[in-house]
């Protein structure tokens, strides 16, 4: 019998660590820019407690997590996102 050993993750807000499935991948991607869930590159991850992605020091941990500077639409963009993930039934 196999078992199945979680990919364990650091949110960068909280430090905890959580299995990746439960935390928002952010990516520089080389060719694309910031991407979430998805892309090759520096990452960071977050995980889906309100009190971590509404964190309003969020965007510099970003910023210096993926060595790179955020535009203030992407901070938006990812509130709806991991607003949205929150919804969906586990
Ligand atoms: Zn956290």
């Amino acid at each position: 019998m196999i078992q199945q050993i979680p990919v364990l993750r650091v949110c960068i807000s909280c430090r905890k660590t959580y299995d990746r499935k439960d935390l928002l991948k952010i990516t520089k991607d080389h060719k694309q820019g910031i991407m979430l869930q998805k892309g090759m590159g520096r990452s960071a991850y977050i995980c889906k407690s309100k009190k971590c992605y509404s964190d309003s020091k969020i965007k510099k941990k970003l910023q210096k997590a993926l060595k790179t500077s955020l535009e203030t639409e992407f901070i938006e963009i990812f509130e709806k996102e991991i607003t949205s993930y929150n919804n969906y039934p586990h």
